[in-house]
């Protein structure tokens, strides 16, 4: 196995806030399996607010200008 220091690259876990590698971690952007599924759970319990994400009429769609 060959570690390469280009590839030194860090994210931050929305969950924990731990700084991890983003290459050494699978479960990006979270640290771990563990922050992954908390994440997956706030969603699900919708705990979770996306800003200035709006729920469009489906008619909306269809009001296609030329
Ligand atoms: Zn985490």
């Amino acid at each position: 196995m060959k570690s390469s220091v280009k590839s030194s690259f860090k994210i931050k876990c929305p969950i924990c806030k731990k700084e991890v590698g983003w290459e050494e971690t699978p479960t990006r952007p979270f640290c771990s399996e563990r922050c992954r599924l908390i994440d997956l759970g706030s969603w699900a319990s919708g705990e979770y607010c996306v800003p200035g994400r709006e729920v469009l009429n489906e008619n909306e769609d269809e009001k296609e200008q030329f």
